[in-house]
């Protein structure tokens, strides 16, 4: 018996040791536990004794990715029956099992009945990861309906706010403008940026520019790391509808929050194509950041102005300049987690965390201007 014991725990990662074996005088091969889950439980059936060592099996087998030997165990602990181990609580772990092996369908089966009857504690765990599997599978108008039915208010409303904008996408494809708009409305009172842009998006789309130009200044007034958003649809906007003037205000006041390279080159334009000088205060930023080379625009700018140069060392600048690598956008970072991606993404594919994801460029620039202060 000592022997098996030994056997186990050296199978075992040391957070899945438990403190009770299966007590018999039986006794068998490590590889027949690894490879016939089934003739194992039938030799040792699940009982009190031995339960917490088949839970934790269970666990290494999630972890080995071996989900239908999860499963094997966690309906044989249910079939026992046993007492203070909830049948709605191991379906719920059965359902996390189909969910991890992608099987998605047998998983939400699973969760039928812990949603309603279960105690309130297990009733937001088959919540929880019910919400998780429609968002996988895409099933953006049941995801919603089920956080209307069973969510608590004020709790994921970002959550909410993006499966509002994820379905307002994907009706405006099916043609339902109407809904569509509806949903995004909706979004916009709860939470976020994503509704705010979407919604100038579809306002432009629409020939609607008034209100495109105040929604994307909305999305910067929530949120200035959103600058590599809508700072370019904005300038094109005011020159559109000869609101520079707003626009340069604004965009000194959000300098002060997070002073992006992004409002300095925007500035340099918008003066530049309505021929105004660029004010004293901008030509400061301007010096810092041509000295900073973050920016073809702005280094460039900054020469014309002050450097006494040639045409012929411009245009040689300017090619070097040109084959230099200042882009501002490296790839694109979630706040939460630190995983990386190549473009920006609203939910986070490693954290699942929604709109947390920005440019890496501007929450380097956030976290060091917060850090400075
Ligand atoms: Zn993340």
């Amino acid at each position: 018996m000592n022997k098996l014991i030994d056997l186990i725990k050296q199978c075992l990662p040391s957070r899945f040791r438990p403190r009770r074996y299966p007590v018999t005088d039986d006794t068998f091969e490590l590889t027949t536990f690894e490879g016939d889950i089934e003739q194992w439980l039938q030799n040792y059936p699940v009982c009190q004794t031995n339960v917490d060592i088949y839970y934790n099996l269970a666990e290494l087998f999630r972890r080995r990715g071996e989900f239908d030997k999860a499963v094997s165990i966690h309906q044989a602990i249910s079939l026992a029956k046993l007492e203070g181990h909830e049948p709605f609580k191991l379906a719920i772990e059965i359902a996390h099992d189909y969910y991890s092996a992608g099987v998605l369908s047998h998983a939400e089966e699973m969760l039928v009945g812990a949603l309603d009857e279960a105690d309130d504690h297990t009733s937001r765990q088959a919540f929880r990861l019910w919400l998780a599997i429609l968002e996988k599978e895409q099933d953006w108008h049941r995801a919603i309906e089920l956080i209307e039915k069973h969510g608590t208010p004020g709790s994921g409303s970002l959550r909410l706010a993006n499966l509002y904008c994820q379905y307002a996408i994907e009706l405006e494809q099916r043609g339902d403008y109407a809904e569509s708009a509806s949903l995004l409305t909706k979004a916009m009172r709860i939470e976020g940026c994503r509704a705010l842009f979407l919604s100038g998006l579809w306002q432009e789309r629409h020939g609607k520019q008034v209100l495109a130009f105040q929604h994307y200044v909305a999305v910067l007034k929530n949120n200035p790391l959103r600058a590599d958003l809508v700072v370019l649809p904005l300038q094109q906007l005011a020159l559109e509808l000869g609101r520079q003037a707003e626009l340069l205000a604004l965009f000194a006041e959000l300098y002060q929050r997070q002073p992006s390279v992004r409002f300095v080159e925007s500035v340099i334009e918008l003066c530049r194509l309505s021929h105004q000088p660029v004010s004293e205060s901008w030509s400061a930023a301007i010096r810092q950041q041509a000295h900073l080379g973050r920016s073809t625009i702005v280094s460039r700018y900054w020469l014309e102005q002050n450097a006494d140069c040639s045409e012929t060392t411009l245009a040689l600048v300017d090619s070097v300049l040109a084959s230099a690598d200042l882009s501002t956008t490296e790839h694109y970072v979630c706040a939460q987690c630190g995983r990386a991606v190549e473009k920006l993404l609203w939910q986070c594919p490693q954290c699942e965390a929604w709109e947390t994801i920005y440019s890496s460029y501007e929450l380097k620039l956030s976290s060091s201007s917060t850090q400075s202060l």
